[in-house]
C-alpha cells in the first residue's frame, strides 16, 4: 500500500458522520481492503472473529438457536426451517446441490443449538480433578491469566476442609479487575474446546481457570460480541481513562498467554500472572491497542492498582 492509498483509506473510513447514512459512501468503503497496519498485532484475532461473527449471524438468521434454549426441537424441525430458505439464498448454485447445502447448514445450526444447551454444564467426578493435578502441577495457575491459586482455592477445589482464609486484596488492577468477587479466586474447570464443539471431558481438553477468567470466557466467542466502545472511568491519578471490556482481556490473554513486550520477555501464564496494557499510551483501550503484559513491562506501573473500595464503586457490575 503506497502513501496516497494510506492517506485516502484513513480519510474515507474515518469520515463516519458523512458516510454512515449514505449508501453510495458505504459502497465505496465496502470495496476497500483493510490494510494490515490498521489491525496491527491483533490482526488474526480481529479478522478471524469478524468472519466467524458474520457466519454466526447468517446461521442465526435462518434458524435462531435461542428459540430452542429450553428444549431441543428435533433435527427434522431444523432441516425443515433450513430447507425453506436455501433455494432463495443460493440462486446461483444448481438445484441438485441444494440437498448438500441443506444438510451442511442444518448440521451447523444443530451444533450451535446443542452448544448453547450444554455450555453451563459443570459436573465432574473427582478423578477428573486428580487428573488435572498432573497437568498443572502442585502450584497451579489459571491457564488463561496465570493467577496463582491460594491454598484456600486448592482446598475448596479438592473438596477438603480448609482453615485457610479467602484471599483479600487491598488493591485492584483496574485493567484486569480480578479480586472483586469471591468467585475470582476460585479454581474452576474450563473446557478449552466447548463440549458441543467436539471437546469432551478428557483431561487433555480441560484446564484450570480462575473464576474471573472463566466467567468472562464462558458465554461469548468473538471479540465483537461485546460493545465497540470501551467503558470510561475516572481514575484517581490518570483522570478520564478507558478500560477494556473484560472479555477482550480474557480473549487476548488466552490466545497469547505470554508477555508481548517487543524487547522480548520470558514471562508466560505458566510462570507469572499476566494482564493487559495499551500499546499507545494516549490511546483508547480497544482490542487493537491492547497488549498482553507482565508487570515489569507495563508503562502504567503502580497507577494500574487502585484501592479495592474505589474499584468496587467504578468497576463492579
Ligand atoms: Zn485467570
Ligand atoms: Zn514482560
Amino acid at each position: 500500500m503506497n502513501f496516497d492509498a494510506i492517506c485516502s483509506f484513513l480519510e474515507t473510513t474515518s469520515a463516519r458522520l458523512e458516510t454512515s447514512w449514505q449508501m453510495t459512501s458505504l459502497n465505496s468503503i465496502a470495496g476497500l481492503r483493510v490494510p494490515d497496519f490498521i489491525t496491527g498485532k491483533q490482526d488474526s484475532v480481529l479478522r478471524a472473529d469478524i468472519n466467524t461473527l458474520w457466519t454466526q449471524w447468517f446461521l442465526e438468521s435462518i434458524c435462531d438457536p435461542e428459540r430452542f434454549a429450553e428444549g431441543y426441537p428435533g433435527y427434522a424441525h431444523i432441516v425443515h426451517a433450513v430447507k425453506i430458505e436455501v433455494p432463495s439464498l443460493f440462486t446461483n448454485i444448481e438445484v441438485s446441490k441444494h440437498g448438500e447445502l441443506i444438510k451442511q447448514i442444518s448440521r451447523l445450526v444443530d451444533k450451535e443449538i446443542q452448544r448453547r444447551q450444554t455450555r453451563n454444564r459443570i459436573a465432574f467426578d473427582p478423578s477428573v480433578k486428580d487428573a488435572l493435578w498432573d497437568v498443572h502441577g502442585p502450584e497451579p495457575r489459571c491457564w488463561i491469566c496465570g493467577y496463582r491459586f491460594s491454598q484456600w482455592a486448592i482446598d475448596k477445589f479438592l473438596g477438603r476442609v480448609t482453615s485457610e482464609e479467602i484471599p483479600q486484596l487491598q488493591f485492584i488492577d483496574y485493567l484486569k479487575p480480578h479480586g472483586l468477587n469471591r468467585r475470582d479466586f476460585q479454581m474452576e474447570i474450563d473446557h478449552v474446546f466447548p463440549f458441543a464443539d467436539g471437546g469432551d471431558d478428557d483431561p487433555s481438553n480441560l484446564r484450570i481457570a480462575c473464576g474471573w477468567c472463566n466467567a468472562y470466557k464462558s458465554d461469548r466467542l468473538s471479540i465483537y460480541d461485546v460493545g465497540a466502545k470501551p467503558p470510561i472511568i475516572q481514575h484517581p491519578k490518570l483522570g478520564r481513562v478507558s478500560i477494556p471490556h473484560p472479555f477482550w482481556n480474557v480473549r487476548l490473554l488466552s490466545l497469547h498467554r505470554r508477555c508481548e513486550y517487543e524487547g522480548g520477555c520470558d514471562k508466560t501464564t505458566e510462570n507469572a500472572e499476566l494482564t493487559v496494557t495499551s500499546r499507545h499510551q494516549e490511546g483508547s483501550m480497544n482490542p487493537i491497542n491492547l497488549r498482553v503484559t507482565c508487570l515489569d513491562h507495563d508503562h502504567l506501573g503502580s497507577d494500574r492498582f487502585i484501592s479495592k473500595a474505589l474499584a468496587e464503586r467504578l468497576l463492579k457490575k
